[in-house]
């Protein structure tokens, strides 16, 4: 049952749902019988703001905003446990990316540090074909902690005498042709 506060602070988007509809794996989202399996067997909904369930039943009643702004398309690991036990086959997996897709495209991103995290990683992928994870986690401080840059350097200490975090980069070969698949990629709008 929704929170009648909840109700009156957001407002409906009954076109929403349509839209979804029209997202790679998005039409699956009707098939959807709320069992909650799910929110049970996914090891970070304990962090996110709703477990996937409650973000089936949100979009089904037109909740735009709080779907798009909430953490959980963030916090979403991609582990891919839900859609390996949804009854009804649903791609829940793939319904967060597309989630993180409209959510980016519309600005509602604000203050999510995961998206800085995201949005540099595709950004080394870019560059050198691969990880760099030096230079993501400096990149990622700088941008999302500045003022807790000191915080890290326990872990970065230990990462880095583990040999965790290479100095240099390290460039794929034939990187012009992940370049031009990531291109079409996008184009197809499927990540
Ligand atoms: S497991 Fe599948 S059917 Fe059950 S609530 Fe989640 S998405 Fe819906
Ligand atoms: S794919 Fe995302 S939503 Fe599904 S179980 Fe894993 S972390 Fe949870």
């Amino acid at each position: 049952m929704l929170d009648r506060d909840i109700v009156a602070e957001y407002k409906l988007d009954h076109d929403f749902l349509s839209e979804i509809y029209s997202l790679p794996g998005g039409h699956e989202i009707k098939k959807c019988i709320q069992c909650g399996t799910c929110s049970s067997s996914c090891p970070l909904s304990y962090v996110m703001d709703h477990g996937p369930r409650k973000i089936f039943s949100l979009i089904r009643a037109g909740f735009r905003d709080e779907v798009l702004r909430s953490n959980t398309i963030w916090y979403c690991s991609s582990c891919y446990t839900c859609s390996v036990r949804c009854p009804k086959n649903i791609k829940i997996t793939d319904v967060m990316y597309a989630l993180k897709r409209l959510a980016v495209a519309e600005g509602k991103t604000k203050g999510k540090k995961a998206v800085v995290l995201s949005r540099n990683f595709a950004r080394m992928v870019n560059t050198y074909g691969r990880n760099h994870e030096t230079e993501l986690m400096m990149r990622y401080i700088l941008e999302a902690e500045p003022h807790h840059a000191f915080k890290f350097l326990p872990q970065g200490w230990l990462l880095f005498s583990n040999r965790r975090l290479p100095l240099l980069p390290h460039r794929i070969k034939n990187i012009q042709q992940l370049r031009k698949i990531l291109k079409k990629v996008d184009e197809l709008g499927e990540i």
